[in-house]
């Protein structure tokens, strides 16, 4: 489906290691008063006046990504998105990221350019610098493992362990659509290898395929529950899907909890979308998956100052460890929650 627009394909060797490292970092800017050292020592050096966050995220071809469908400019922006996604689900602020990519030799110099576009669009937008990174050949496909650093004061950090019986469940825009679009991208892909002369016919669900191919991480909510003067007690963000990371933030915070049906946020793309698949969409917010929204508890009294926000929606509440994770339909049945998220190593 992605056509070949560059039609430009000078081989990695002509520039060599060395070469192409200069060549796809020498326009990144550094912004960040902590970021003290670079790209160009043998290792970058940073000075956080706060506490260090640290997480790193690997994306591998054929496992996480198609490139038959995911266009390399996106795949760079996704892959500092997730690491970023992490950061900001610890409550804290993004500042720096290294970049280590494997190719094989069907990637020229120009593939290489295409991919770091992305991962420039991405530090620019949210404020990061790329500060190293590592580049190797590889005998299959493409590799690309992103480590962000952000940081934060010692008691402003969220861990997944703080929520407490009583608490609400909050989620953060909403769910569902990152998995719709990239069930579009793969009957459009089937479609096509059916027929070359068919042109996708995508209009109708690009919010489904940008979810799928550009999502943005929330950094914009630490920043907001500053404002509101609201400190999460536990937090998480939506990459393997909601019933998921639910189950992560029971278990390692001792509690259980409740959610509802008729308070999951979806998009009306997503719910006409899932009848046109023949999916149920509360299936499909629960296990979906790379939706990318922080999911957090907060104490009850905070509860009017979220309220009104039309970014965050309270699906549910926590209870006793011994109450279990419950699903309430909207016909008021309860379903005992398991775990459906995304796993690579599903088969
Ligand atoms: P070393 O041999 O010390 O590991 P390299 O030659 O691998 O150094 O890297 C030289 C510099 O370029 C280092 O600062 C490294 O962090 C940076 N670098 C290497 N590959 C990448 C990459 N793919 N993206 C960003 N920076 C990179
Ligand atoms: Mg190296």
């Amino acid at each position: 489906m992605i056509e070949d627009k560059n039609p430009l394909r000078t081989p990695v060797e002509q520039l060599g290691e060395f070469g192409l490292i200069d060549h796809i970092t020498k326009s990144f800017a550094i912004t960040n008063n902590s970021t003290v050292k670079s790209i160009g020592d043998d290792a970058a050096v940073v000075n956080h006046d706060k506490h260090t966050i640290i997480t790193t995220d690997m994306l591998v071809e054929g496992v996480h990504f198609d490139l038959s469908y995911v266009p390399l400019k996106h795949l760079g922006y996704k892959a500092v998105m997730v690491n970023l996604s992490d950061v900001y689900a610890m409550n804290a602020i993004a500042t720096q990221v290294t970049v280590s990519i494997a190719i094989s030799n069907r990637f020229p110099v120009e593939a290489v350019e295409e991919l770091y576009e992305g991962i420039a669009l991405a530090c620019k937008n949210y404020g990061v610098d790329l500060i190293g990174g590592d580049t190797t050949a590889s005998t299959s496909g493409l590799i690309i493992s992103v480590t962000a650093l952000g940081e934060q004061d010692k008691s402003k950090i969220v861990y997944r362990s703080g929520a407490s019986d009583g608490d609400l469940l909050v989620v953060s825009g909403d769910i569902g659509a990152a998995y719709m679009g990239l069930q579009i991208l793969e009957r459009e892909k089937a479609v096509f290898k059916a027929n070359p002369n068919n042109q996708p016919d995508i209009e109708a669900y690009s919010y489904l395929i940008e979810r799928q191919l550009k999502p943005e991480a929330r950094k914009d909510i630490p920043i907001l529950l500053q404002e509101l003067e609201v400190h999460p007690t536990s937090m998480i963000d939506v990459s393997d899907g909601l019933s998921s990371e639910i189950i992560h933030l029971c278990k390692q915070s001792s509690v259980g909890m409740k959610i509802y049906e008729d308070k999951l946020p979806l998009d009306p793309t997503v719910i006409s979308s899932c009848e046109e698949f023949n999916l149920d969409s509360t299936t499909v917010a629960l296990s979906g998956g790379e939706d990318y929204e922080l999911l957090f508890t907060i104490k009850q009294a905070d509860f009017p100052k979220i309220k009104a926000n039309p970014s965050l929606s309270v699906i549910g509440h926590v209870l006793p460890q011994s109450d279990g994770m419950q699903l309430v339909t909207r016909g008021g049945e309860q379903i005992a929650i398991k775990a459906m998220g995304w796993n690579s190593f599903d088969s």
